[in-house]
């Protein structure tokens, strides 16, 4: 079975974009690979260490969303990072061998830096946050990571960082392959990418009721001004919504057709949507009750994650500590 490492920074409740994006291949990636989902707390710290007082509250958060939507603690080994300690051991070896270089080049840094100006990001941590990436993939000795494409140049850092630890020191670690995974577009209610940050996100803990209202006031077609106006589904986020949702083919026919005449009203064809996300939620939403009732469970279904990941980080550790010539303590 081929292996799998993916993360999450804990930064509060998921929304229907990680739904539709991550968590649906995680969930077929559990019934088919040996899965290692981490919820990764000492990344959160990288962006947020000035006001970390949320995090345990994040941290709880994702892990319900994520069992709401069907990840299956006995399928996949479900762990916060900071629990496997191997983290941050194998952390500071590849920390060694990192070229400042690459770091400095990352766009994904560049690009950090310039959107969250309201943190003071130039710290070392925050360089390092592809170093850290990779120890969190490298430590599973993962064959595959499902990526985004807006995460490719991270992942090939970790690539790299696994040919230079090998050239130093001799085979350890496989290099990770790319699961490049397109996912289905989820825009926010304003029609831009869904966001806590820009307030447009439809959450996956949200009662139906709030969904209901937030449906409502979605932005449509601008075309569609008035209700005898026609507008034109591709270019409205509704449709979007729609074709994510939506199972039934000849219904979406017909309103797109009803769309397009303006034969029907952006309220009606809301209301089909409404109704659909209610049937595909439902499920989720009481996965939810059920967990968030339950913190025990939470806990045992941590620790039993945590046990899974630290039996194959430590292996790792150990050739690690072996190939750079120490002795692990505790081995
Ligand atoms: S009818 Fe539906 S697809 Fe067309 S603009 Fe209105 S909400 Fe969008």
């Amino acid at each position: 079975m081929k292996r799998v490492f993916s993360g999450m920074r804990p930064t509060g409740r998921l929304h229907y974009g990680h739904m539709a994006g991550a968590l649906t291949n995680w969930l077929a990636l559990q019934e088919t690979h040996e899965c290692y989902y981490s919820i990764v707390d000492w990344h959160a710290l990288m962006s947020d260490y000035a006001d970390p007082s949320n995090l345990a509250e994040h941290v709880t958060d994702a892990l319900l969303d994520w069992l709401a939507v069907g990840l299956d603690p006995n399928k996949c080994a479900i762990f916060i990072q900071s629990r496997v300690k191997e983290h941050i051991e194998l952390h500071m070896a590849l920390s060694m061998i990192a070229p400042l270089g690459w770091l400095e080049r990352n766009p994904t840094y560049k690009e950090q830096i310039l959107n969250l100006q309201n943190k003071d990001l130039s710290t070392y941590g925050f360089l390092g946050y592809p170093v850290l990436m990779a120890a969190d993939i490298l430590l599973y000795k993962s064959n595959q990571v499902p990526v985004g494409e807006d995460q490719t140049a991270h992942l090939e850092i970790s690539r790299e960082l696994a040919r230079r630890f090998n050239n130093f020191y001799g085979e350890v670690f496989p290099e990770p392959e790319m699961l490049l995974t397109r996912y289905p577009k989820i825009p926010g209610t304003d029609g831009r990418k869904m966001s806590k940050s820009y307030g447009n996100a439809l959450e996956i803990a949200d009662e139906m009721p709030v969904i209901d209202k937030k449906i409502r006031t979605m932005m449509t077609d601008p075309a569609r001004e008035r209700r005898t106006d026609p507008g034109e589904p591709n270019k409205c986020p509704v449709w979007d919504l729609h074709k994510f949702f939506n199972p039934d083919k000849e219904e979406m026919n017909e309103l797109a057709e009803g769309c397009r005449t303006a034969g029907i009203g952006c309220i009606d064809c809301k209301k089909k949507l409404i109704a659909h996300v209610a049937v595909n939620m439902a499920p989720v939403h009481e996965r939810r009750k059920y967990f968030e009732a339950r913190a025990g469970e939470l806990n045992d279904i941590l620790n039993e994650g945590a046990r899974k990941a630290r039996a194959r980080a430590s292996e790792t550790m150990e050739e690690v500590c072996r190939a750079v010539g120490m002795t692990r303590a505790g081995a």
